[in-house]
């Protein structure tokens, strides 16, 4: 029997799909773990212990090594002291709860971090600000929670429930439900990682499943091969036998009747033991062809699933690759985009710049004009950096309003010189807020691959030049001038 060469196949496709699955999963945890960086960061300022355990959180994961058991106790550590903040405000919760009955709800459609303070009494002006300042971190987990929404596939209860913390994130105004909301968002960020998780671990058990029938199949194939060798053996042995008492009888009878009729019979049984085997051999081939068909409807089904699947797979990996705001590439795509191009220029040699860009004074066009004129300028500049970048170059946004560039085949001096370019066309876009024009700059590092140099410590060094070119006065690309001694601090 031959074996169809589809079935290595089909083995191969399923370890690839696999493959892709554990991608899509670690990409998931990626997004989870920047959520968690991300509320950490938010959660800042309540006191300086709080603060050093939420560092310890954000360092291990930038790390990326998370030990389970040492967690736990950073948990402990956390909780004790939120217990605490928790006894400390109990102490002012009268006064705070009067507090926010007063204060305006917000539009729930359109959050903004800048809410104006209530009129309140003279006095309370501490407590004012301690309450500005948290509904305004409650505000940005539940912007930060709707983008996790949109990134990450989370089961239809809990989607619902994130949902509706959201709604309660971006329009409560009352702290203790605030609070109890922050805690939320801790449990189904774990329960989203686990889900993945689980996920993952069902798909494995499915295509083991699937493998296994496969091996029964062969099983099958090969044990009624071995039957079929056995009923051609007996077969040709029955024959032999008759053939021989056949020869017996002529050597011993000398009567021509008796002979003729004793001839007559044997043939009679050899026809009978060909006829046994004929519909034997009929009857396996019926269950073998019966048998083939219920495996192909299977591998058919297989083959449909797993398209779907891989389908799906190229989606969500699309969309974990791709920052939201800007639609550029996000920091995922980046790392994977940096890894790649260093890889090529230690195998080639060939040059490589990478730079990081900043927008100036961002701050103030959020302050002055609002939030959302900010996000409006991050499209428009990443636009511009899109169409008027080459292909082959690369950039990504690597959070907030800071853009991460690749330039292959490029030394630094050249990239300066397009950066310049791009640099100065920004400078001219119109802007235009509340009907004043805005001239938007950013400045930029620049620093070229040097041996010895790691992804790190090009990075740094470009990172570095753009701090040199913001305190040079902004509005300008600096290319970093310690090239050489780039294996990092
Ligand atoms: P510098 O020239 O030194 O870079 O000044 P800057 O004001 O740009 O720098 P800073 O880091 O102080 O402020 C960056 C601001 O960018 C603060 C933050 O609120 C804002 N920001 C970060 N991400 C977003 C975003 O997604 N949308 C909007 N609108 N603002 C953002
Ligand atoms: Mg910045
Ligand atoms: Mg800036």
């Amino acid at each position: 029997m031959t074996t169809d060469p589809s079935w290595k196949e089909k083995y191969l496709q399923e370890l690839d799909a696999a493959d892709h699955r554990e991608k899509q999963w670690k990409a998931e945890r990626n997004t989870l773990e920047r959520m968690l960086v991300r509320t950490s960061l938010a959660s800042e300022g309540q006191t300086p212990e709080l603060d050093k355990l939420l560092a310890r959180v954000r360092q291990d994961l930038r790390k990326g090594r998370v030990d389970v058991d040492a967690w736990k106790e950073l948990q402990d550590q956390i909780d004790r002291q939120v217990a605490l903040l928790d006894e400390r405000q109990s102490a002012g919760q009268e006064r705070r709860s009067l507090f926010s009955r007063r204060s305006p709800a917000p539009e729930p459609a359109a959050p903004t971090l800048q809410e104006a303070p209530p009129a309140t009494a003279p006095g309370d002006s501490q407590d004012i600000e301690d309450n500005i300042q948290r509904l305004r971190i409650a505000r940005r987990v539940g912007q930060l929670l709707g983008q996790m929404l949109t990134q990450v596939a989370l089961e239809p209860a809990a989607e619902a429930r994130a949902r509706s913390l959201q709604q309660s994130l971006l329009v409560s105004n009352d702290w203790d439900e605030l609070r109890e909301g922050l805690n939320h968002v801790a449990e189904l960020v774990i329960a989203a990682v686990t889900r993945s998780k689980r996920e993952f671990e069902a798909f494995l058990k499915r295509l083991d499943e699937r493998l296994n029938v496969l091996r029964e199949h062969f099983a099958t194939q090969s044990s009624a091969q071995t039957g079929r060798l056995q009923a051609s053996e007996h077969l040709d042995r029955e024959i032999r036998e008759e053939i021989e008492r056949v020869g017996q009888k002529l050597s011993e009878s000398d009567d021509l009747a008796d002979l003729k009729h004793s001839v007559t019979r044997h043939l009679e049984s050899i026809g009978e033991a060909v006829s046994r085997f004929r519909s034997q051999e009929t009857e396996r081939e019926r269950m073998l062809s019966e048998q083939l068909e219920t495996m192909q409807q299977r591998v058919a089904a297989m083959e449909a699933n797993s398209e779907q699947m891989q389908e799906e797979v190229r989606r969500e990996r699309l969309r974990a690759m791709t920052d939201l705001l800007t639609e550029l590439p996000n920091r995922e795509a980046w790392q994977e985009r940096l890894a790649f191009e260093y890889n090529r220029w230690q195998r080639y040699g060939h040059p490589l710049t990478v730079g990081v860009l900043d927008i100036d004074l961002f701050k103030r066009v959020n302050d002055s004009y609002g939030h959302k004129a900010g996000d409006r300028v991050l499209q428009l500049v990443a636009r511009e950096f899109r169409e008027r970048l080459r292909n082959t170059d690369f950039v990504a946004r690597f959070g907030g309003e800071e853009f991460v560039l690749l330039f292959p085949e490029t030394g630094p001096d050249d990239a300066r010189q397009v950066l310049d370019e791009l640099r100065e066309h920004v400078g001219r876009l119109p802007f235009h807020f509340r009907g004043e024009p805005v001239t938007v700059t950013f400045s930029a590092g620049l620093a070229g691959l040097v041996s010895g140099d790691t992804e790190e410590s090009v990075f740094d060094r470009a990172d570095r030049a753009l701090y040199q070119a913001k305190d040079d006065g902004r509005n300008r690309v600096a290319v970093s001038s310690d090239e050489g001694t780039g294996a990092g601090d």
